[in-house]
């Protein structure tokens, strides 16, 4: 029986712009079980990071309902939903900006504690950074220090055990390791997998990189200017996908063996613009099996095999 902790259901975020109003979201489904990883991926501005925005209400959505363990949080009140923040965090993409400067590694990680008044005294509250350090990997010799003084990796290690403070149950994990070095990359993916495992973590994995989400992910969602446009588990997109955008992405991955040929697919003409989209799939623009009803008609995500949705009308062409 599943056990979902997530229910997106028909998901909007608009921003008035003096151009008009961006479709930044729009109209995002999706349910995520406990225990698993959802990767969201797309090129920049698809809508993936505000979609994991809206659903924390960090972005307040424009539409639609986001049901955590059953309840609709879209509907609760701000306090209740400092309440339930607890329980649903996030870690950002450039550390070194999502840290204060000024605040040391302990004040940082501790900072949740002290707002939630989880502890009696600052000693129990010391203790308590302490494990969570430890727990991601930190020397107990940095709980003293400043963001400036450590690397790149050291600083997301940070982001993390404040994340984790609260004991949360979900994290959107916003590009976590796009701004650090290669080397590193792998050492953090490889923490939040074991944190995910000890823990019972559920995660939203943003991320441009397909390389890396399928590593990580048991489902991956793949968007195209605010659109879900494919929506499959991590290994039926990438044996057999069916959108032709997802196979363009795919396209561009480097194979780990230089001899291998890959026919890589370049992505030709204009973006559409997000703002007051007309009619149309999105993607048709730049779409090479586009037909005159493309260009006409919105294309619905639609299961062409056990859970694998696809938002094309002609999927099964190709
Ligand atoms: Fe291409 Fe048409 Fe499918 Fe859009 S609906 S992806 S334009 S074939």
């Amino acid at each position: 029986m599943s056990d979902i902790l997530l229910d997106v259901k028909n998901l909007k975020k608009y921003f008035n712009t003096p151009g008009g109003v961006l479709h930044a979201v729009d109209d995002v489904s999706f349910s995520l079980e406990r225990g698993k990883t959802l990767g969201v991926v797309g090129e920049s501005g698809c809508g993936k990071s505000t979609t994991g925005r809206a659903i924390l209400r960090l972005h307040e959505p424009t539409s639609g309902e986001v049901f955590f363990e059953g309840r609709d949080i879209t509907k609760v009140s701000s306090q209740e939903m400092r309440r339930l923040r607890s329980q649903m965090q996030i870690i950002f993409q450039d550390p070194f900006a999502s840290l204060n400067p000024r605040k040391t590694v302990s004040e940082i990680i501790g900072e949740p504690l002290r707002l939630y008044k989880v502890h009696k005294n600052k000693k129990e509250q010391q203790d308590h950074v302490l494990q969570l350090m430890e727990l991601v990997g930190l020397s107990e010799r940095l709980v003293n220090t400043y963001p400036h003084e450590l690397d790149g990796g050291r600083r997301q290690r940070i982001g993390i055990a404040r994340a984790l403070a609260m004991r949360p149950k979900f994290i959107v994990c916003d590009e976590p390791v796009s701004a650090l070095d290669v080397s590193i990359q792998a050492q953090i993916l490889n923490l939040l997998k074991q944190l995910q495992h000890d823990l019972g973590l559920t995660y939203i994995f943003i991320t441009h990189d397909l390389s890396v989400v399928n590593y990580f992910s048991d489902e991956i969602m793949v968007m195209y200017l605010g659109k879900v446009v494919e929506h499959a588990s991590a290994q039926q997109l990438f044996e057999h996908p069916t959108h032709p955008y997802t196979k363009a992405l795919l396209s561009a991955i480097p194979v780990p063996r230089l001899w291998e040929k890959k026919k890589r697919i370049l992505l030709k003409g204009e973006i559409t613009s997000p703002i007051d989209p007309k009619p149309g799939c999105r993607f048709a623009p730049r779409c090479e099996y586009a037909k005159p009803e493309c260009f006409e008609r919105t294309p619905e995500l639609k299961e062409n095999e056990k859970g694998h949705f696809t938002a094309c009308h002609f999927s099964e062409e190709f």
